[in-house]
């Protein structure tokens, strides 16, 4: 390997030795094609005409007016199938195809990410399959169905606790079996070197388009940046263009689920240093480092570990993080819904419910919120919550 892909001590690569050749394989062509303007500008022109970038950096009068700050949304809800991650996955699937690699595999856990790279596979002429936990294949009936429309062939996995860390492990086994031909398409800032710097960097779209705009707009960068933080990817991504800027504050909300007594996916809030999916960072585990299951009413934010950059990112201070609990995220999509028009994913509404935290404490400041995606997938979740039959 060229890098040893750590932030601090954390990150790295914690994976059989049959799996190295594989990664190198892949560091290689990211470091080649991320720079070689033929890949960019064909990348440039999926982002644009196929997901619908650049997205807006849009002003909200009636919440600023509630909040008492200057909000502003980076609109990721807007992008084709409904989130940041078709970023990434368009990335990837291209970086697989010019490595002449043949077929796609994926791990998912409430389909979000399955959903798109399905979407990718089918763009690029590629078979894909998605390993997908078989108790979040029972509970995720329609998302598995539209990866299946999308020609994708879903694998349910029964080992572990049948969830998405039991799938990642999964894709990693095919992964090991099948490299000659297959790209493991991972969805976030996780897993070994190279993933995280990867992910990240065709997340970071999100940041130089949110940088460029809010120069054009306030004539100045933000007090604050704010974004909820599951493997990692949607705040990186609009974290990277501000980590240099020392005086924009970067605020992780985490999934918080009953509260930090209960259940939770508050890795970096509440977890210890360990390994999970080839990386050292915070992980939610026991005395003996068995991995917890990680709860949160957002199946995107109940990863039970997270990004080894955000590790060093709060070790150092640099960002600060904190749960949102289920019951504050609920009242924020409500919020975000009633008085913007915008129904923001449950995800996304944890970074809603940060900022309204953010703002109490600090009036008349300009905070930019990363809308990572849109709330349509989640609309029979709140109903159930609100006791409302559908
Ligand atoms: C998957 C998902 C997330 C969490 O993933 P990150 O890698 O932390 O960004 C956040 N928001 C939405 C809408 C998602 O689908």
């Amino acid at each position: 390997m060229i890098s040893d892909g750590k932030f601090g001590k954390y990150g790295g690569i914690f994976v059989p030795e049959l799996l190295i050749p594989a990664l190198e394989e892949l560091e290689k062509a990211f470091l080649k094609y991320k720079d070689d303007k033929e890949f960019n500008a064909e990348l440039e022109y999926y982002l644009r005409e196929f997901a619908g970038r650049p997205t807006p950096l849009y002003y909200a009068e009636n919440l600023s007016g509630k909040l008492g700050c200057k909000i502003y949304l980076k609109r990721e809800d807007l992008l084709h199938t409904g989130a940041h991650k078709i970023n990434n996955t368009l990335g990837q699937g291209l970086l697989a195809k010019y490595m002449g690699k043949e077929r796609l595999i994926a791990e998912t856990g409430a389909g979000q990410h399955g959903i798109a790279t399905a979407t990718v596979g089918a763009l690029f002429g590629m078979p894909a399959d998605i390993y997908m936990g078989s108790v979040d294949v029972a509970r995720q009936k329609l998302n598995v169905f539209r990866m299946e429309i999308s020609g994708a062939k879903v694998i349910p996995v029964e080992s572990g606790a049948k969830t998405l860390k039991d799938a990642m492990n999964e894709a990693m086994r095919d992964w090991i079996t099948n490299v000659e031909n297959t790209h493991y398409l991972l969805g976030s800032t996780a897993g070994p070197h190279p993933y995280p710097t990867m992910v990240k960097h065709f997340q970071t779209v999100i940041g130089k388009e949110t940088k460029r705009d809010i120069l054009e707009k306030e004539g100045e960068l933000p007090d604050a940046v704010i974004a909820c933080v599951g493997g990692g990817s949607n705040s990186l991504g609009i974290f990277s263009e501000f980590i240099d800027h020392k005086e924009v504050e970067l605020v992780g909300a985490e999934g918080g689920g009953d509260g930090l007594e209960g259940k939770h996916g508050a890795t970096l809030s509440a977890g210890t240093e360990g390994v999970l999916h080839g990386s050292l960072s915070f992980v939610l585990q026991d005395d003996y480092g068995q991995i917890s299951e990680a709860h949160s009413i957002s199946a995107g934010l109940d990863y039970p570990g997270v990004g080894p950059e955000h590790s060093y990112l709060k070790v150092t201070g640099r960002a600060q993080y904190g749960p949102i609990t289920d019951e504050e995220a609920f009242r924020a999509f409500k919020l975000l819904s009633k008085y913007e028009g915008i129904i923001p994913a449950l995800e996304s509404s944890h970074a809603v419910a940060m900022a309204e935290k953010y703002a109490k404490e600090n009036q008349g400041k300009t905070i930019v919120i990363n809308l990572s995606g849109r709330g349509d997938k989640d609309v029979n979740i709140i109903a159930d919550y609100m006791g409302v039959k559908l």
